[in-house]
């Protein structure tokens, strides 16, 4: 079924608001990230930071592109926290990869792995070391994960249903807009993106 791209249109409630309230962490500067994956593997994206905000990357007519800031990969996880078990995103870097991929090859699902987040450098935009680990707690007790793609979506002010052309309208609203996230923000940002 065809839907008219701006209006969100569904034949369901929409996905999008049950992602409300979840956090996206990002690794903080000094300290230890701790929290168990609830995802059975990492969702990748290319994003842009670009006017002051990270915005994904678009295949067609990419107006960070255009501008020839560069993108780099992101990687984001479905995890909990190990004590309360409350849902959140994790944002993951390229170097924190090979951790993962090694759990993945030996157990076939980064589901229920205790990931350790760290910057070495203590800087906010250091470069992140990652450990993976087998946790004991029982995975079958573990929250559903997070649908990351609709949480991103959100994150990033995009509708499902947008064409090229309608994304890059969005993306340039987006840079005149003043609330922006400065990327060396260590701590957590909402899922509103303000
Ligand atoms: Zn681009």
């Amino acid at each position: 079924m065809e839907h008219s791209a701006p209006i969100s249109w569904s034949n369901r409630p929409d996905d999008l608001s049950t992602t409300a309230g979840y956090d996206l962490i990002r690794c903080p500067a000094s300290g230890v990230h701790n929290a168990i994956i609830t995802s059975a593997d990492i969702l990748g994206v290319k994003v842009h930071y670009y006017h002051g905000r990270t915005r994904p990357h678009l295949n067609e007519f990419c107006p960070a592109c255009d501008d020839r800031n560069p993108w780099r990969w992101r990687g984001y996880l479905s995890a909990c926290h190990p004590k309360s078990l409350n849902s959140v995103a994790l944002e993951i870097t390229a170097p924190c990869v090979n951790a993962l991929d090694d759990y993945l090859k030996h157990w076939g699902s980064l589901r229920g792995a205790v990931i350790m987040l760290w910057r070495p450098s203590h800087q906010p935009n250091g470069r992140i070391s990652c450990r993976v680990e087998q946790s004991r707690f029982p995975v079958e007790q573990l929250p559903a994960a997070i649908d990351l793609e609709a949480l991103l979506l959100k994150l990033w002010e995009i509708q499902p249903h947008m064409t090229a052309p309608e994304l890059k309208q969005v993306m340039a609203a987006m840079h005149t807009k003043k609330n922006r996230i400065p990327n060396s923000n260590p701590k957590q940002i909402g899922t509103n993106g303000h």
